[in-house]
């Protein structure tokens, strides 16, 4: 099917793309993508070398994970894709990460407040903690599904990693880009001790009103503004 082979190959390439900057690392993350007009998701397998993996690798499961396609194990975290995917109809792809940065901030148990016009003009008002729970589980399944109603698209997991989303594969991979910076910048800061200064509040507001009208218009079924 077309919309399959259409997602599976996007997962490969962004996957491959994403270790040769680093934010991969050996089988740690995952990604998926929303089949577009059914309620399922392809996922990259479980524990699989991700410059190994080819399209006929990504699994497509449905949102009660059943598996419609695929030979492999897929993805421990597909409980939590499949949740989010039903909470946020704006989110058509996911990126989870171990990228060291932001997974320095999920040891401290540091959110990153806002702290530039562009962070919150795609990443939301700021980058929250979800709390901990063992990988794999269906405790961290119900915990990110509570802490992602806030309309943000990066968040910080404690003690594991981090979390993007975007309304395409290419916006989610900006999104891990984003977040890895701020968190550079941010924990820069608080290394050196200084006052953190951050956007003004209308200036913030203003950013997050422009991820919430891009957010609207996915939700309607409308296309994506390319987030001018
Ligand atoms: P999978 O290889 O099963 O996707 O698990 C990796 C991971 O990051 C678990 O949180
Ligand atoms: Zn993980």
């Amino acid at each position: 099917m077309f919309q399959y082979e259409y997602c599976k190959v996007q997962i490969v390439e962004t996957a491959q793309i994403l270790v040769k900057k680093g934010y991969l690392m050996a089988t740690g993350g995952n990604l998926s993508m929303r089949i577009p007009s059914e309620s399922a998701l392809a996922i990259t397998p479980s524990n699989y070398d991700y410059m190994k993996m080819t399209a006929n690798d990504i699994c497509v499961l449905d949102f009660k994970l059943n598996l419609l396609e695929g030979e492999l194990e897929p993805s421990v975290e597909s409980a939590f894709h499949a949740g989010i995917y039903q909470a946020r109809r704006d989110v058509n792809a996911i990126i989870h990460t171990h990228q060291v940065y932001t997974s320095a901030l999920a040891l401290m148990k540091t959110p990153i407040p806002a702290l530039f016009d562009e962070q919150v003009r795609y990443l939301g008002r700021s980058v929250e903690i979800i709390p901990y729970s063992p990988s794999g589980t269906d405790f961290l399944k119900k915990t990110i599904v509570k802490h992602i109603k806030n309309h943000n698209n990066a968040f910080i997991m404690q003690n594991h990693g981090a979390l993007c989303f975007g309304e395409s594969m290419l916006r989610a991979i900006y999104n891990v880009e984003i977040l890895e910076k701020c968190s550079l910048a941010y924990l820069l800061t608080l290394c050196a001790e200084r006052e953190v200064s951050k956007i003004p509040m209308p200036i913030r507001e203003i950013a997050f009103a422009k991820l919430r009208k891009d957010q609207k218009k996915i939700e309607k079924g409308e296309t994506s503004t390319g987030g001018e």
